[in-house]
């Protein structure tokens, strides 16, 4: 059985190893010279900048993937555990170290706001019930059946999920600076806190299972370590090819085609590549006839897009922790122009990595390496990133310096940024979103694109637009779907 997997994000790369482990001979094709999707490094004049993920959690969904080949882990990776988890700072420039230390979180809690201490102990203990559902029973079972949503339903329903993460936090919370701390998590995976399903409340609790992780020399080593093993094992890879078209008989798949006009026949295709631009650009067919399937595609609604600035600095800003999370005063209007009216607003919030507080090898000596990542809308916007994006980095600098970096403008040495437009054009992603489909209760589970098309035999898919959804474990769980299923 030969089976061809399209992209190699995390979910293409887990879902290659996993077949390999079920002894199909396994093609790996990445349009990029480089593997690894959103995780992507770049290198640049000495600084190692990660792409996307940077906070590891469920490292045991990673570690698995070396096993099924009887392989330590610790030969190909090192993950870390981080004390601080994220440092949030607040409008009136107060901090809170989120960490899995309990006693250190209460205290920070009771000096914001007493009464919550123990609304937040409820909150996590009805976080656990969520994750005991979402996570533990349902993140690697197949959602293709509708008997399988109906027969999930009931217990979802007990677990509120028809509310937002944000109003599941507010009913335990009642200081407006906690609420937003505590509700922050859709928007790791694409989310809006004001309109995710509150089962998205699980990572808050997947969070104090297995901790917060750093992979020594970056995330890209996770990426490398995996790249070792598949060569290891005799995966073939094919690098910077495209596939422009996945080939059909019928309702039967029979291979793909290169952007080189080179055909690989397979009796099963894995595209890791964003399904709505799978449909839309390589098929061309039955997928765009049925009624049922188009009205699904269409009705669709997109993560939020990303502008995210990698730059270098001249000193070490040691004030800064590894990971910083700051809310822009106007925090839910800000994110109703993201999500819903698709405009940009001067008020933004961001997230700043500086994986050199734990990691001296990601700048050179005496120097730090950041990004800082602004939520933005998808391109559905029709925002001229060439004009704006400028604009916004410039912005976000002037943020940065009067938060937490005085001066930060005449220190950095070096520097460069993404758009919508690298994730629409370079990431093959349907109107450029960080993260594919919200992740909506309309859209999760059995309302997701389904692992197994339901248009063509042997076509499957695995990645962030698949159930459970985007975040490392998210695609990593797709892969163990597929597992299943194939
Ligand atoms: C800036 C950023 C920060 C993030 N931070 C975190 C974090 O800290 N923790 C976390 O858990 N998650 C984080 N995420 C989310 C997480 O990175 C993603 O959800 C996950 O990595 C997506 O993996 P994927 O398997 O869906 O594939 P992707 O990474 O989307 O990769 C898909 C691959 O398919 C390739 N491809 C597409 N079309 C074709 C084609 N036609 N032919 C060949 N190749 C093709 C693309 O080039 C790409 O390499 C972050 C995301 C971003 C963007």
């Amino acid at each position: 059985m030969n089976s061809v997997v399209i992209g190699s994000g995390f979910g293409g790369i887990a879902a290659a190893l996993r077949l390999k482990a079920k002894g199909h001979d396994v093609t790996l094709i990445e349009k990029h010279p480089d593997l690894g999707g959103r995780a992507r490094v770049f290198k640049r004049n000495g600084f190692i900048y990660d792409g996307g993920p940077t906070v590891i959690t469920a490292p045991y969904l990673i570690d698995e993937l070396f096993e099924l080949f009887k392989k330590d882990p610790k030969d190909y990776i090192k993950l870390s555990p981080l004390k601080i988890w994220y440092q949030f700072i607040f409008e009136d420039k107060t901090k809170f170290n989120y960490s899995g230390n309990e006693i250190d979180m209460k205290k920070q809690i009771e000096e914001i706001s007493k009464e919550d201490v123990k609304g937040y102990e409820k909150l996590v203990n009805f976080t656990k019930k969520i994750f005991d559902k979402g996570f533990t029973e349902l993140a690697d079972v197949p959602f293709n059946r509708p008997f399988m949503m109906m027969q999930q339903l009931p217990a979802l329903l007990k677990l509120k999920s028809y509310k937002s993460v944000y109003s599941l936090v507010s009913s335990f919370i009642k200081n407006e600076k906690l609420r937003r701390m505590f509700s922050m998590h859709p928007l790791l995976v694409g989310g809006n806190p004001f309109t995710t399903t509150s089962i998205y409340g699980l990572i808050l609790y997947l969070e104090k299972k297995w901790g917060i992780h750093y992979s020594m020399g970056g995330t890209g080593n996770i990426i490398k370590g995996f790249e070792k093993l598949m060569n290891e094992i005799g995966i073939k890879i094919i690098k910077g090819k495209e596939v422009t078209k996945i080939i059909t008989n019928e309702n039967k798949i029979s291979g793909v085609q290169l952007d080189d006009n080179n055909i690989i026949e397979s009796h099963n295709v894995i595209c890791n590549a964003d399904p709505p631009a799978v449909y839309e650009k390589m098929l061309n067919g039955n997928a765009n006839k049925s009624f049922l399937f188009k009205w699904k595609k269409n009705r669709m609604e997109y993560s939020m897009g990303l502008f995210v600035y990698y730059f270098g600095t001249r000193k070490t800003y040691n004030n800064v922790e590894h990971h910083t999370i700051k809310f822009g005063s106007k925090y839910k209007e800000h994110l109703d122009d993201i999500f819903n009216k698709k405009k940009l607003n001067t008020d933004i919030s961001y997230y700043l990595h500086r994986p050199s507080a734990t990691d001296k090898s990601m700048a050179p000596n005496g120097k730090d390496c950041f990004y800082v990542l602004v939520p933005v809308p998808n391109n559905q916007s029709k925002i001229n990133w060439e004009i704006e994006g400028e604009k916004m980095k410039n912005l976000v600098i002037d943020k940065m310096e009067n938060d937490l970096m005085p001066n930060l403008r005449e220190n950095i040495v070096e520097d460069f940024y993404l758009t919508p437009d690298y994730f629409e054009k370079d990431l093959n992603t349907k109107h450029g979103s960080g993260f594919s489909i919200q992740p909506k209760f309309s859209q999760s589970a059995y309302f997701r694109f389904h692992n197994k098309s339901e248009i063509y035999d042997g076509l499957y898919f695995v990645g962030a637009g698949t159930h459970p959804g985007a975040g490392v474990p998210g695609v990593l769980s797709s892969a163990k779907v597929l597992d299943k299923i194939i």
